[in-house]
Order: C-alpha cells, then sequence, then structure tokens
C-alpha cells in the first residue's frame, strides 16, 4: 500500500504538533500509512521576488525530486504559495499525482481571536483535500465534504475533515488496494 510522507518544508521551526495532526487525519482518510520525512533541503527557487511568494507548481516538482518517492509526499510549509491565475493558493497537488503542498500562510485569519486549533483543523482539512486529488479526486458538492471547493477561509471552516461516501467510493475504484 502506497503510503503518504508528510514534510515540513517551511521556513520557520516545524510545528510538530500542526505536522503530526495532519498526519493522523491523512492515515485516518485515506487508510495507509502516513509518516513524517525530515529532510533538510527547502524549494528556496520557487520563491518569486516579484510576487514575494513561493510558486506552488514550482514546490511540486522540487517535491518529486528530493522527497522520497515511492509514495504520495506531501509538503507543508509556512510560505505563501501562488499559482500564475491566482493571488494565492491554500494548496495545490498533481491530479493522481505524487505530490501534494499545502500552506499556513493564508490560514491564520480569527487564529488569534479562536485560538491555534483552529489553524491545525484547517490545516488538516486543506492536507487531506490537496492529497485527494493526488489519488485523483476531483471537487465535489456534496455538502461538507473535504473534497469542496475551498477559496476562502470560510470554505474551509464550513467542510469537515472527511471524505464523503462517494468519494471514498471513488477513492478505492481509483486506487484499489494500491
Ligand atoms: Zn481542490
Ligand atoms: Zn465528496
Amino acid at each position: 500500500m502506497v503510503p503518504i510522507f508528510v514534510w515540513w518544508i517551511g521556513e520557520g521551526e516545524v510545528e510538530r504538533d500542526l505536522v503530526d495532526h495532519v498526519r493522523r487525519h491523512l492515515a485516518r482518510a485515506f487508510e495507509r500509512p502516513a509518516v513524517l520525512w525530515n529532510g533538510e533541503e527547502r524549494p528556496r527557487h520557487a520563491y518569486d521576488p516579484r510576487r514575494k511568494q513561493h510558486a506552488s507548481g514550482v514546490i511540486l516538482r522540487w517535491l518529486l525530486e528530493a522527497g522520497p518517492g515511492g509514495g504520495k509526499v506531501l509538503g507543508v510549509t509556512d510560505r505563501d504559495l501562488f499559482i500564475p491565475i491566482l493571488t494565492y493558493v491554500f494548496g495545490e497537488a498533481q491530479l493522481g499525482g505524487g505530490a501534494a503542498v499545502v500552506s499556513t500562510a493564508r490560514l491564520g485569519e480569527d487564529v488569534e481571536r479562536v485560538g491555534p486549533r483552529l489553524l491545525v483543523e484547517r490545516i488538516a482539512k486543506e492536507a487531506v483535500h490537496e492529497v485527494g486529488h493526488a489519488f485523483g479526486l476531483v471537487h465535489c458538492g456534496t455538502h461538507g465534504c473535504v473534497m469542496a471547493r475551498s477559496p476562502a477561509v470560510r470554505e474551509v471552516d464550513e467542510k469537515t475533515s472527511e471524505l464523503c461516501g462517494e468519494c471514498r467510493e471513488r477513492l478505492l475504484e481509483l486506487n484499489g488496494g494500491a
């Protein structure tokens, strides 16, 4: 069974609680081992000085080269991510591919008021969402499903961290026991 590797690729100190929470959510959602991967390298070449953000597409390609291989790899960062057509993204993945990335940079809204747990819950949802894409899942219209589109924090808060029944079935069809 293809494992999921979770790799902190941020510039700040690794947030162990956050990364471990993400790891546990992934293991549960995809019913397979999810393990932490520690590498010292960082995708600094993905930084665009004009936008002062990191290009998520560049990070995805880098994760495939620099990562452990033999599974899906999720990079978790504190750097702000973008794709050329959007102001920012919470994350990105290759549909049916080997890599996904998520960022805490834009998920901090209201965290000071509500508490740090909110950030942890949000990043876990976005992690399951992007890794879902890496397993071939597309966006889902079922209320509460983690594969719902979430362009803003409000939509992230409205969904759960779980795959709906249809997405679970689809996941099995796409990946079988692999
Ligand atoms: Zn998506
Ligand atoms: Zn769904």
